[in-house]
């Protein structure tokens, strides 16, 4: 805005840089997307003044009037999505609202049981970095080798060894349906709380094209900036009121001060679009331009773990043409694709390094492309990779990325000029 641009320049023209960048660039990172101009609106608003410790009409502080009708729409879009009985719109991440979690249910030194980072679990699932490995005695379960999807009868015999008190599902990079139903019944044999992590998936469920695990799980986290398509944010919900007290006091005071009403505000749009018809259009958008995408790369020989996708996401294997995750995204990134490196199941290479690239659709799906559009992305990444030392093939990815963009604008009304 002019203000900014008067006040501190340099900040905004970095500002400026990065909208160029994103208008720019063929967003492939799963975990992103784009959130609406009203999104946007709502989060740079005067609620990023407002004080409100506490909860809709109990708070420590005066002045909350309003507030506490926008964080109640909050709430009360977040349980009409998801069907839940209760929710929290605090959590200011995902990783905050797991903390929140581990909070509530458990005591240090507990067995928590996630799926292993290196096949596609999170960070807060348990890794030694993180407080949930810190705090807690972690086993892990992977993928099968065969399959690479979940095997549920080995997540049982690992469940019944290690006797969790909490099972967590939900992943940050696995591209098929999770069965909540199957993992309700070894959390109940082996009486664990049942915890799923929907950050990636959230649009998704919300709009009937993955299964709930609302009805499953003890309870149920998420970000609101994936799939869901909100702002930077987290969000708990459960299907046990009393629970939801709980959750509640582990959120604040428990691991928070203050809530954030100006990204509470963008959640509260983003789930009032979500609840709308064309969220649901767009989601199945979503899932068709995953699937071409995955297919065309198939198509041009790249292995696609576990065979293909369900969601937003695939996962590139590119053992198949003996080349390295980090590799990979150098030479994407050189033609203005934005993707990430990431470890495939039993990689043999390290983290830093790995044998895969992650792929997802929903933010060019929110660009307004289509499956003819992900299929020409598929062979520029094919193009691009196939020929990692022709300059010649990159000048001319680039020139497709760039014509892809010109096509498919993003927020054009930030291009504009501001007048004084
Ligand atoms: N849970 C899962 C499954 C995720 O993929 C992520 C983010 O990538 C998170 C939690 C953490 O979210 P945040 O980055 O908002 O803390």
């Amino acid at each position: 805005s002019d203000f900014l641009t008067t006040a501190d320049p340099a900040i905004a023209e970095l500002i400026q840089q990065e909208l160029h960048r994103q208008q720019d660039h063929l967003e492939l990172i799963a975990s992103e997307n784009f959130t609406s101009p009203a999104v946007m609106a709502a989060q740079g608003s005067v609620l990023t003044n407002k004080y409100a410790e506490g909860l809709p009409g109990k708070r420590y502080y005066g002045g909350c009037e309003f507030v506490d009708r926008i964080e109640q729409l909050a709430i009360d879009r977040a349980k009409q999505l998801f069907g839940a009985a209760h929710a929290n719109v605090q959590p200011h991440s995902g990783a905050q609202a797991n903390f929140a979690v581990f909070l509530a249910l458990l005591q240090p030194g507990d067995t928590i049981m996630g799926m292993d980072l290196s096949h596609g679990g999170h960070l807060t699932h348990g890794s030694p970095v993180n407080v949930s490995g810190k705090w807690f005695n972690v086993s892990d379960y992977g993928v099968s080798q065969e399959t690479e999807q979940l095997d549920y009868d080995r997540i049982r015999e690992l469940a019944l060894k290690h006797r969790p008190k909490l099972l967590i599902c939900g992943y940050s990079a696995y591209p098929r349906v999770i069965e909540f139903d199957k993992f309700r019944a070894i959390a109940d044999e082996i009486g664990a709380y049942l915890l799923a992590d929907i950050a990636h998936i959230a649009g998704l469920v919300a709009t009937g094209l993955h299964p709930n695990p609302v009805p499953y799980c003890d309870v149920v986290t998420t970000t609101t900036h994936k799939t869901l398509r909100g702002p930077r944010g987290g969000l708990i919900l459960t299907r046990d009121a009393d629970l939801g007290k709980q959750l509640d006091k582990a959120v604040f005071p428990g691991s928070q001060g203050g809530p954030l009403e100006h990204v509470i505000a963008g959640k509260a749009v983003a789930f009032g679009e979500a609840l709308k018809p064309e969220f649901k259009t767009y989601c199945a958008h979503v899932i068709e331009n995953a699937k071409a995408m995955a297919a065309q790369l198939q198509q041009r020989q790249f292995k696609i773990v576990s065979g293909g996708t369900d969601n937003h996401l695939m996962l590139v294997d590119l053992r198949s043409i003996d080349m390295t995750g980090k590799l990979a995204d150098q030479l994407v990134s050189g033609v203005n694709i934005t993707a990430n490196k990431n470890t495939v199941p039993f990689d043999p290479a390290s983290p830093f390094v790995t044998s895969g690239l992650r792929l997802g659709s929903p933010a060019m799906t929110t660009r307004g492309m289509g499956t003819t559009e992900f299929t020409e992305i598929a062979n520029i990444i094919a193009d691009r990779l196939l020929s990692p030392d022709d300059e010649t093939v990159a000048q001319d990815c680039r020139r497709r990325v760039a014509a892809l963009c010109d096509r498919f604008p993003l927020y054009p009304h930030l291009s504009q000029p501001v007048p004084a």
